[in-house]
């Protein structure tokens, strides 16, 4: 099973049988708050009639369309409404499978994009400790999480450099951007002394640390990247694949910071979940570099997937982004965050937590230590789990995100059940 405990499974199965709006329920009939909006997937709750319908309409009018040289309709009136919400002229749109492929295919493009304005031994990309990017190989070279990368270094790209996390010990129980800490983009330009900017082709940043406990940019250190690459002629690339899709109260992570990448990937909420889905948007002079590259009539980017915007995705994202556009979902996010955040940081008086962080609709808990790190987050959501609380948990943090449709009952039931989970796993 992915990133579980498989033997610990086997002798206590989670297995969730049904979801609808903000609750699953377990094979056991018992009822849980979805905190964590289905790994970031599912912001507008489970099973909306709207993505159903629209799913189900078009698996029978056009089930499935080979994509290679050849289009569907769909995916092009998406990309352009994908556009509208993208920042900048980041409005060229190639769809993927997922959040890993859409970091390997901005790796892909990048590299195209590089070559195609004759610096091809712009090779090197640079990552982030502590961050994550996705599993397959591109994804995991630049992702920057201990224990996904030691076991597979020897066959991990080469060239790939890593900046030091943005994570200070100072940094404790704050609430929104910490003050502290945008001296940590200086490590890109060390890298840039250290290897030499002319071989770097990119840097790759989520700009809030998801998977790794929501670790929030400090002010004017994104800025900061952005100023960096600007001066050495290196593409910026920000992973929304959590952030994306009004998780942060804007659009996209980049709006609410106020910095533009050249180059954003995205997932995830893109279909609400339900079918898989990923995207990459890229500045128009990228897109336009690799075209003007290649002799007409000729394949320009050689990069694609069976599954690269199938109609089922299209369908299901579409009617995602309508809702996103009826029910005003990122004001709604902006609008509910601090009521989130206070209930979030009310937990600070609980025994077994040691610190708390958070942005927008998404926050972290970091658990004390009882025996060894990465045992208290999965004990800690086990003890959660059977007071029906469901979230992710990574190492020794809670990854707590509610869906962007919660009302303020659903963020008090969160709380109010963190905090009884919380206590009893500290008991135990
Ligand atoms: N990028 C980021 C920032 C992610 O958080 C994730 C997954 O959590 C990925 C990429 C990989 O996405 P997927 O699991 O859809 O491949």
């Amino acid at each position: 099973m992915p990133f579980t405990s498989n033997r610990d499974f086997k002798e206590h199965p989670r297995l969730i049988t049904e979801a609808k709006g903000v609750y699953l329920k377990d094979h056991h009939g018992q009822t849980h708050i979805d905190a964590s909006s289905g790994l970031f997937c599912n912001p507008l709750g489970h099973s909306r009639k709207e993505i159903t319908n629209a799913v189900t309409k078009q698996l029978e009018q056009l089930d499935y369309v080979q994509p290679f040289q050849q289009g569907f309709g769909g995916s092009f009136t998406l990309a352009g409404k994908i556009a509208k919400h993208t920042p900048g002229n980041l409005n060229r749109i190639f769809f993927t499978l997922c959040g890993s492929s859409a970091v390997e295919t901005a790796i892909k493009i990048i590299i195209a994009y590089h070559k195609a304005r004759g610096q091809g031994q712009r090779f090197r990309f640079v990552g982030r400790e502590r961050a994550y990017h996705g599993m397959n190989i591109g994804a995991t070279s630049v992702g920057g999480m201990i224990n996904n990368v030691k076991t597979f270094a020897s066959v991990l790209m080469p060239g790939v450099v890593h900046m030091r996390h943005t994570h200070l010990p100072d940094h404790k129980f704050i609430k929104g951007q910490p003050t502290t800490g945008a001296e940590m983009a200086e490590d890109l330009e060390r890298i840039c002394m250290n290897f030499g900017s002319e071989n770097i082709a990119a840097c790759i940043v989520e700009p809030v640390a998801g998977s790794t406990g929501t670790l929030v940019p400090p002010k004017g250190y994104l800025n900061r990247l952005r100023e960096i690459c600007d001066k050495h002629g290196i593409i910026l690339i920000f992973d929304e694949v959590i952030t994306g899709w009004g998780r942060m109260g804007s659009a996209f992570a980049s709006q609410e910071f106020g910095v533009i990448p050249d180059v954003i990937t995205m997932a995830k909420a893109t279909t609400n979940g339900v079918v898989p889905m990923g995207a990459v948007a890229v500045k128009e002079e990228i897109y336009d570099a690799v075209m003007d590259a290649s002799p007409k009539g000729a394949v320009e980017l050689f990069h694609g997937y069976t599954y690269s915007g199938i109609p089922v995705a299209v369908a299901a994202a579409l009617a995602v982004q309508d809702i996103f556009e009826k029910e005003n979902i990122f004001k709604r996010s902006k609008e509910m965050s601090p009521y989130f955040l206070e209930g979030l940081f009310s937990l600070n008086d609980l025994g077994a937590v040691d610190n708390i962080r958070g942005y927008g609709m998404m926050g972290g808990i970091d658990m004390k230590l009882k025996v060894k790190p990465g045992r208290a987050g999965f004990e800690c959501f086990k003890s959660c789990y059977d007071v029906g609380v469901n979230f992710k948990a990574t190492g020794d943090c809670l990854i707590i995100a509610p869906p962007l449709i919660c009302e303020k009952k659903h963020i008090d039931e969160i709380i109010e059940k963190l905090r009884t989970g919380i206590s009893n796993y500290n008991k135990k």
